[in-house]
């Protein structure tokens, strides 16, 4: 295996000098040098075809011991040296200090057709920032982030990646649901890949300590290689980089709003600086529609990172960070007129994002009104929005009456559709159906945008459950089965059709299946 390798973080930005991996604060340092925990019996379990090409690696090194060794932390490849990163971060609306990569290790950055690709190990064992964890990771999390990465980037939606699912051979005490009944599971390893994992509370924590020093130097190390377009650093230049990050962060939150894509747990430390997707936990899919919901139980009070908050929330921590980049500029206004801008586009994008799901290819003044008044029909009994959506695109002009027989599969209570919720439907389907008529193209071509956009297939979390019981019990034939299928989510997949159905009756109230804990 000859990865071409090209360290910048750990080569340019200031190390811990500490050598010790012992947990404590770390002053003055982008990150401290740690190797990986040497796994007891490392296994593989999967890897992604994709991202092996991306970092150029052949199917034939996947069967190596050095390709096992490398990606479960066994061994340090040659010349490179592995390191966590330090960063802060606000958590459920409270700043939470020095946090950092507790379980996660980085290990190089490879260049491949002329793409930068960070590397890490979520899971592989304690770092100073581990602060009371164990620094692993159990095969339930870690199937996981690597079924739902993946599966988000074949969606479109911006996000990390992963390329190899590792069992680690070691135990691993987790409390799942916090009440006492800690049970040890099989440890897990996931070699996650971005261009980089610098997230909002690496600026953060800069900010907090008045280090400006480090926090230029990070910024214009980000800008120098995932900014390159802004130019060199200048107080215009930040302005500029605060302005792409915004945009970028909307994007994706537009993307989760799309496809009904729940993080679970905003926090500024879970926020990438290049608007990606990022940890995977106690994240969900909207299966009834409903703008309240989170699948985290740890937020079940408050519903901070609900699914109808998201976009609210991402300008809350996109604050965090402009207050995190003021020292470098030491002027509100652009970052305000920045932060303003973020509300005014994201109402223009959300629209405009709305109408591709609805199929409508002109913009008209009504369009507000009719996804309105379809977000309140969605709310009125519980519906489940993929198979909605995907359902809506086989509606034909003129045939509004067929409407709610085309999307009946979509209701969890079939027989509460009557009365006045009927009516409001029907309604509805009317206002649809003269909105259509003025739209130029068939009611096939329609249906073709409505398929690009509204996926047929996500990864529900009982069918992630159904996966992780499976592996537990050491058969992963449907974490590759799901893995596959998560390819293609916009095409009908014959083979799969038993997966383009709503959440059965037995999940919803199983754990794993609808809510989760931050335990991982
Ligand atoms: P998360 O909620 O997973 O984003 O994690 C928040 C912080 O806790 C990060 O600094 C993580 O690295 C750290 N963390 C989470 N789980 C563990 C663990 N098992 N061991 C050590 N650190 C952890
Ligand atoms: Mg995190």
């Amino acid at each position: 295996m000859n990865l071409s390798i090209e360290d910048t973080f750990n080569r340019e930005l200031t190390p811990d000098t500490n050598l010790e991996n012992t947990r404590r604060k770390v002053f003055g340092a982008m990150y401290s040098f740690v190797k990986p925990k040497v796994p007891s019996n490392p296994k593989l379990i999967h890897v992604s075809p994709e991202m092996l090409e991306n970092i150029g690696v052949s199917t034939i090194d996947v069967e190596s011991k050095i390709f096992l060794n490398i990606f479960s932390g066994a061994q340090v490849y040659e010349n490179t040296r592995s390191y966590a990163m330090a960063y802060a971060g606000h958590q459920f609306g409270n700043w939470a200090g020095q946090l950092g990569d507790g379980r996660a290790i980085n290990l190089f950055e490879v260049v491949h057709d002329k793409k930068r690709w960070a590397l890490q190990l979520k899971g592989a064992g304690e770092t100073p920032y581990s602060r009371q964890g164990d620094g692993l990771a159990v095969l339930r999390s870690s199937v996981r982030e690597y079924l739902c990465s993946e599966a988000m980037h074949h969606l479109g939606v911006p996000t990390t990646r992963a390329l190899s699912l590792m069992l680690s051979g070691d135990d691993v005490l987790r409390d799942v649901l916090y009440n006492g009944n800690a049970a040890y599971e099989k440890g897990a390893i996931v070699c996650r890949v971005a261009p980089s994992f610098v997230r909002f509370g690496n600026f953060e924590l800069f900010a907090a300590r008045n280090d400006t020093e480090n926090l230029r130097k990070l910024t214009d190390y980000t800008i120098k290689y995932f900014y390159p377009e802004l130019g060199t650093p200048s107080k215009e230049t930040y302005i500029k980089f605060f302005k792409a990050v915004t945009n970028r962060t909307l994007n994706m939150i537009i993307h989760w709003q799309r496809v009904g894509f729940v993080h679970g747990v905003m926090n500024t430390d879970n926020m990438s600086i290049l608007g990606l997707t990022i940890d995977y936990g106690p994240y969900g899919w909207l299966e009834g529609f409903d703008f309240g919901w989170t699948p985290n139980t740890t937020d079940r009070e408050q519903k901070r990172y609900r699914y109808g908050n998201q976009p609210n929330i991402a300008l809350w921590n996109l604050l965090q960070l402009a207050n995190a980049l003021y020292p470098l500029i030491e002027e509100a206004e652009p970052f305000e007129t920045i932060l303003n801008q973020y509300q005014t586009e994201f109402e223009i994008q959300f629209l405009d994002m709305m109408r591709s799901k609805l199929g409508l290819e002109l913009k008209k003044e009504e369009d507000k009104k009719l996804i309105e008044d379809l977000e309140e029909c969605l709310l009125l009994s519980e519906t489940d929005m993929t198979i909605f959506y995907r359902l809506l695109s086989s509606f034909e002009r003129g045939k509004e009456a067929d409407g709610l027989k085309l999307i009946e599969k979509a209701f969890y209570h079939p027989n509460e559709i009557k009365d006045s919720i009927d009516t409001q439907w029907k309604v509805w389907f009317e206002a649809y159906d003269k909105r259509l008529q003025l739209e130029v193209s068939t009611d096939q071509q329609r249906q073709i945008r409505m398929n690009a956009v509204n996926p047929k297939y996500v990864l529900r979390n009982y069918m992630a459950q159904l996966a992780i019981d499976k592996a537990n019990e050491g058969d992963y034939s449907l974490i590759d089965e799901l893995f596959n299928m998560l390819k293609k989510p916009y095409k009908d997949q014959p083979k799969y059709e038993k997966w383009f159905a709503k959440r059965p009756e037995w999940a919803r109230h199983k754990v794993g299946c609808s809510m989760l804990s931050c335990s991982s």
